[in-house]
């Protein structure tokens, strides 16, 4: 029987269907802001459709226990009972399971930034939170910004596709087409890169991998050497990105299927 898996984003809702071959099925996209509410439904509808045996949501929320406790880049958060997973940890766990990586971080920078860590081919989740390094404090007393959580300073602010937009009115998309090495000089680009070598530092990855609409366009090559900046020389992971928007939502299929 099939698994199915939902990535809900702060922008986009994409469903795909990992079927009994053990292929990816996409089945359809919404627009977060005009279908969350009506998550459970499509949802339901999709399980009896397809046969489904379980379902796994894929969400950009703090999750504790199996309860939604902060979702800053979701209009509302959905009412939903069953399988749930942070949608940076299901990326994560689908990196982790295509390049067959035992220890990596997988980080999503869309309108929000997050990570996912994998150890021993495990999703990591310390007491629920762990990888929030979309929330880490970089600090900027010139320039200090308000983030979507609440807080103040954090990366996100001054990275994150809400941040790069309001920091240069451009959605970042558009950006990377018409003028891509202003990204590379945002202070946010250099924050990033030193919050990945932190954890680098802390962790010993074997691969670092990115994803999300933004995360996946940016130059590998750039990446590499800035958090190179933030390495000793003996810390060297493989550091890629993943340039499939539907990562997340294979993801969670593959939770739904495998659980972690
Ligand atoms: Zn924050």
């Amino acid at each position: 029987m099939p698994f199915l898996g939902v990535d809900i984003g702060g922008t986009n809702i994409d469903v795909v269907l990992l079927e009994d071959s053990g292929e990816f099925r996409y089945l359809r996209s919404f627009k977060t802001s005009d279908k969350i509410s009506e998550i459970p439904e499509i949802i339901k509808d999709y399980e009896r459709r397809y046969g489904v045996e379980r379902s796994c949501l894929g969400i950009a929320a703090w999750i504790k226990a199996g309860k939604i406790v902060k979702a800053p880049n979701l209009p509302t958060i959905p009412e939903f009972d069953g399988l749930m997973e942070n949608d940076a940890n299901c990326f994560a766990f689908y990196a982790a399971k295509k390049f067959a990586f035992g220890n990596m971080l997988g980080i999503t920078v869309g309108t929000g930034i997050g990570a996912g860590i994998v150890i021993d081919g495990k999703i990591y989740r310390g007491k629920g939170l762990a990888g929030e390094i979309g929330h880490v404090v970089v600090g900027n007393t010139e320039d200090s910004r308000t983030c979507v959580c609440g807080g103040k300073d954090h990366l996100e602010a001054y990275f994150g596709g809400w941040a790069i937009k309001k920091e240069t009115g451009m959605e970042a998309k558009e950006l990377f087409k018409l003028d891509e090495s202003k990204i590379y000089e945002m202070k946010g680009f250099k924050d990033f890169c030193r919050a990945i070598g932190f954890a680098i530092m802390l962790m010993d990855f074997e691969a670092v991998i990115i994803g999300g609409g933004i995360g996946n366009r940016l130059d590998i090559a750039r990446l590499k050497e800035e958090v190179g900046n933030y390495l000793m020389p003996e810390f060297n992971p493989e550091i890629a990105s993943i340039k499939d928007e539907l990562a997340v939502a294979k993801g969670a299929a593959l939770l739904a299927k495998e659980g972690s």
